[in-house]
């Protein structure tokens, strides 16, 4: 027996997990010397490949002189590099990168910055306003402004209240009334979104008008625009951030996941210069009192700058077009078949819900799915009855075909 407890597993009903011992690209290899397909990113991390070459070079040479260094009052090159970099490539106005460990933190550290920014100007304004279905993390901050479900029914007494946004289907002109109906009472101080897809509310998407107009009322009532782009970030959406493809800067952004290719743990917080600007006092009591032991980890930011290396001197751009096309062909096929319903699609994102007379995160038809996928050598991990692939950008296509004719051989719901 195992003394490991898995997250999201439950170990009463789940076989045991299989022991991977190798990586490389988009497959993973057992301990038997199965392969499998990783088809899901390893929970959306990986984005150029497992184990993507320059990038263990780069982990390599920085244990070479560094490991973990307090960050409070100390600085090193490579966070100073990476903050410089994230800067560059970020939407317009996100001036200043605070840095932490993990997607949920940075969402913490975004939810303190709104709320501080209020408070230090005088004018404080607690209520966040968030999107139905919407998933920002595990702690407590971030179950508060996350969709309440199943997951975290336990701790509901616990978490703040926030004010909800319908999920906004179609041209989401009701979302954006809604949106406007509660701005007009002045009390809201941010509205945090995933821009473009809900990932772990089923990716469930919509459109960049959609966006551009929910910032637009943000701007118009001073209300801060948190763009959670951990999920989204670094080409997902088939744009750098899915901010960009409806032109919008937000004022906070998060973005973890992808920041490292997927090779270690680190998280960073954007900031426009107005919420620095608010913390930013000879009154001390402003400080930005947030810290997790490992902020920018070395070790981690020289894997995050050799990434930021990669967009800029790789064709990434050219791959997830690629790939695009190849999801959209495949995600074709099955369009039309009677097993599913609600093809779609969000740049490199591809999903589709498998009909069953009830769905939901807690579906039979999920767990089934996810073993008879592990058993034709692919890893996919249904959201309930939503069946998604979300790869790594350099899977090719033989790898691809695999995982959609897994898919295609799925039992009826
Ligand atoms: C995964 C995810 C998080 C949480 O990131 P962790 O690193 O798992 O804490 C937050 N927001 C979104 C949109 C995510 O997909």
């Amino acid at each position: 027996m195992s003394a490991v407890w898995h997250p999201f597993f439950q170990h009463a009903t789940e076989p045991v997990p299989p022991r991977i011992t190798h990586a490389e690209g988009a497959r993973l290899t057992t301990a038997d010397g199965t392969i499998l397909i990783d088809a899901i990113s390893s929970w959306w991390v990986t984005t150029h490949g497992h184990r993507y070459p320059p990038i263990m070079a780069a982990i390599r040479a920085a244990t070479e002189d560094l490991d973990q260094i307090i960050f409070a009052g100390l600085t090193h090159a490579p966070a100073e590099a990476l903050a410089e970099g994230l800067v560059q490539m970020a939407p317009e106005g996100l001036t200043r990168v605070f840095f932490s460990d993990s997607g949920s933190t940075s969402v913490e550290v975004a939810l303190k910055m709104a709320l501080g920014f209020w408070a230090h100007s005088g004018q404080p304004r607690h209520r966040i306003a968030v999107i139905e279905d919407s998933y920002h993390g595990d702690t407590i901050g971030t179950m508060s402004v996350g969709e309440r479900g199943v997951f975290n029914a336990p701790y509901m007494p616990l978490l703040f209240d926030v004010a909800r946004l319908p999920f906004p289907a179609g041209d989401g002109a009701a979302t954006i009334a809604a949106f406007e109906a509660l701005a007009d009472g002045g009390e809201i101080a941010a509205l945090i979104l995933e821009p473009l897809v809900l990932g772990s509310g089923g990716m469930r998407m919509y459109p960049p008008a959609v966006l551009a107009s929910l910032a637009q009322v943000a701007r118009r009532h001073e209300i801060l625009l948190i763009a959670d782009e951990v999920m989204t970030g670094w080409g997902r959406t088939g744009t750098l951030w899915a901010c960009d493809q409806a032109g919008v800067a937000p004022d906070i952004l998060c973005t973890s996941k992808g920041l490292t290719g997927g090779s270690l743990p680190l998280a960073a917080t954007l900031a426009s210069e107005p919420i620095f600007a608010a913390h930013y006092s000879t009154d001390r009591r402003r400080t930005f009192f947030h810290s997790s032991s490992y902020t920018a980890n070395p070790i981690a930011c020289a894997a995050a700058l050799a990434n930021l290396e990669v967009w800029r001197s790789e064709p990434v751009m050219e791959r997830i077009a690629t790939l695009i096309a190849r999801q959209s062909d495949h995600l074709a096929v099955l369009a039309d078949d009677p097993r599913f319903e609600n093809p779609r699609q969000c740049g490199t994102i591809a999903a589709l819900d498998l009909k069953v007379p009830a769905a939901g995160y807690l579906a039979e038809a999920g767990p089934r799915m996810r073993a008879d996928f592990m058993a034709r050598g692919v890893l996919l991990r249904p959201l309930g009855n939503t069946i998604y692939v979300l790869p790594p950008y350099g899977i090719t296509e033989g790898e691809l075909a695999k995982v959609w004719d897994a898919i295609a051989q799925v039992r009826p719901g």
